[in-house]
């Protein structure tokens, strides 16, 4: 039972953070939202255990696709960063605030960049693409993603300025728009620089959150340098380039480890 406490835990935290939010929120919906998310990604964990191959794309696929079509477009929620520059604004901690709190902003200093490799939906297409790792030399364009970030602010902001009306149906169009934008973009990305997760590396805003907070992360990869004879498998399979024989929090690309568990899986000496 000892091996599955990782799973229990990861499921008790979401546990409690749907328990509570639906008692003080009184909305059944955060206690189904949460326990669904929870469930799914123990579940992977417990399948990662056991050794099933694809236990991490089946949770990227489960939480993916329910955040994607279920909450995207079904009940209409944008969940990308301009929708929670939205309710930010109108002061209402929902939706997509909620979401950012949980998955993007103070989670990532429990479990790093969980969210980048077992539930982002548009990471979630991307890792179907042909460059699992990255074949090219790393560009230095990082920057790009603190431009993106701005301009979803500016665009929010100006709607609100300019006292635009209905902007809740502006932003389920954002949302829609915004996803495609996303899609193509990271597609054509991947295929021009050889590497599926070049949209992560250099264009995402929402990276601007994620990585300051994964550098405090709890969950991280570390390396037994008694058992680890050097042999570089580790770094060859990541597909973040992460040095993850420098146990150091400053090791390079550290705050761009997704914990996809590629370089556990495929350490010769358990080193990992
Ligand atoms: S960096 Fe952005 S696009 Fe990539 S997985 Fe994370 S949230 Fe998704
Ligand atoms: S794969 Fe394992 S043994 Fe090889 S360098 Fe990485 S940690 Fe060390
Ligand atoms: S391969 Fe290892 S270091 Fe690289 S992103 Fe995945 S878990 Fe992190």
């Amino acid at each position: 039972m000892r091996k599955y406490s990782f799973p229990i835990l990861i499921l008790a935290i979401f546990e409690t953070v749907a328990v509570s939010l639906w008692l003080t929120k009184d909305n059944l919906f955060y206690l189904f939202n949460f326990s669904y998310i929870g469930l799914s990604i123990s579940l992977g964990c417990f399948l990662f255990i056991r050794k099933y191959k694809h236990a991490r794309r089946l949770v990227q696929l489960l939480v993916g696709l329910y955040m994607l079509v279920y909450l995207g477009l079904i009940c209409g929620e944008n969940m990308q960063i301009e929708g929670f520059w939205y309710y930010l604004f109108t002061g209402v901690f929902e939706a997509a605030t909620i979401h950012y709190a949980v998955a993007k902003i103070f989670g990532p200093l429990i479990f790093g960049r969980g969210w980048c490799g077992y539930a982002c939906w548009t990471a979630m297409v991307l890792d179907f693409l042909p460059y699992k790792t990255p074949k090219g030399e790393r560009k230095k364009i990082g920057w790009i993603r603190y431009i993106t970030f701005a301009l979803s602010l500016v665009f929010v902001a100006s709607l609100f300025l300019a006292k635009v009306g209905n902007i809740e149906r502006i932003m389920f169009w954002a949302f829609i728009i915004g996803n495609v934008l996303y899609y193509a973009v990271g597609i054509i990305l991947a295929f021009a620089f050889k590497d599926n997760r070049a949209f992560c590396k250099y264009i995402c805003p929402i990276t601007v959150f994620l990585k300051p907070m994964s550098y405090f992360s709890f969950v991280r990869v570390k390396c037994d340098k008694e058992k680890c004879i050097s042999c570089g498998k580790c770094k060859r399979v990541c597909p973040m380039e992460v040095d993850v024989t420098d146990n150091s929090r400053n090791r390079k690309n550290g705050t761009e480890c997704i914990l996809c568990m590629e370089c556990v899986n495929s350490c010769p000496k358990h080193a990992l």
